[in-house]
């Protein structure tokens, strides 16, 4: 009897899982969220990783102002998409934008294209960077 309680339990709970496990994935909302998050963390706590980052990172800016809008439309935005405080106080994590390729790719998830890319990491980086970690 009891182990029937858990067979019923079981299959409602697990399409629950596979459920959470795909909204957290396909959220833009979430992605956004933990990104943000993530940058923060990485402009102040592995200052080296986002230095090594910035001198990998080819292309430039073409003022798309997307990532200005993550999760909310950033204040200092102005109707040209262009920053209102650059070159003054603008904020690292936004002067080290994209950090990497994860930054690249929630621009693409909002259909953007950054104006920025990043050649694959070296194998040996690749293990550097875990062990930073
Ligand atoms: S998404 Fe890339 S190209 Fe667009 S404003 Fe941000 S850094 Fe510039
Ligand atoms: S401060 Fe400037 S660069 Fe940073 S999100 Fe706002 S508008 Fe964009």
């Amino acid at each position: 009897m009891h182990n029937l309680d858990i067979n019923l339990l079981s299959e409602p709970v697990s399409r629950w899982l596979i459920h959470c496990n795909h909204f957290f994935k396909e959220s833009r909302f979430c992605t956004q969220l933990i990104g943000k998050f993530r940058r923060l963390y990485l402009v102040n706590f592995r200052k080296g990783y986002v230095r090594k980052q910035l001198k990998r990172r080819k292309g430039e800016c073409h003022q798309c102002g997307l990532c200005c809008t993550f999760l909310f439309t950033c204040p200092f935005l102005n109707r040209l998409r262009l920053c209102l405080i650059y070159g003054r106080c603008r904020p690292n994590v936004c002067k080290a934008f994209p950090i990497d390729q994860r930054d690249i790719n929630e621009i693409r998830l909002c259909g953007g294209e950054c104006g920025y890319s990043f050649d694959e990491e070296p194998l040996e980086d690749k293990k550097e960077i875990k062990k930073e970690a």
